[in-house]
């Protein structure tokens, strides 16, 4: 069973999110920021990181630069409601920073799961 690591501090997200991938019979962890997001991609066998990009401690473009260096082919998927720059400005750096896919909240879990399907596949 492939395992998602979901990286936000919204807990209304996480859990909606878990509980969807988790119908769809994946296994699910989950981490409030980006420091705790990477101590669990170092401990487990992680497949496909979905991360928030504005959190606090730690937040989303530090954590998949991060994730990079642990492992060079990761396969990231990154979304952001936006702060102070356009989420579509924090998404462009998140995808030169090597997301794959980029999504902006509102999240469509249909459009989430093929992207996840698409990285399992690659
Ligand atoms: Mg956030």
């Amino acid at each position: 069973m492939s395992l998602i690591l979901i990286i936000d501090d919204d807990p209304m997200i996480r859990k909606m999110l878990m509980t969807a991938f988790r119908k769809k019979n994946y296994d699910v962890m989950d981490a409030s920021n980006g420091k705790t997001g990477l101590s669990i991609f170092r401990s487990e066998d992680v497949d496909v990181v979905i991360t928030d990009i504005i959190m606090p401690d730690m937040e989303g473009i530090e954590t998949i630069r991060e994730l990079r260096k642990i492992k060079p082919d990761a396969k990231i998927i990154a979304f952001s409601g936006g702060g102070s720059l356009s989420p579509d400005g924090y998404l462009k750096i998140a995808s030169s920073m090597g997301a794959q896919y980029t999504f902006q909240k509102p999240i469509s879990i249909k459009e989430l799961s093929k992207a996840v399907e698409d990285l399992l596949d690659s």
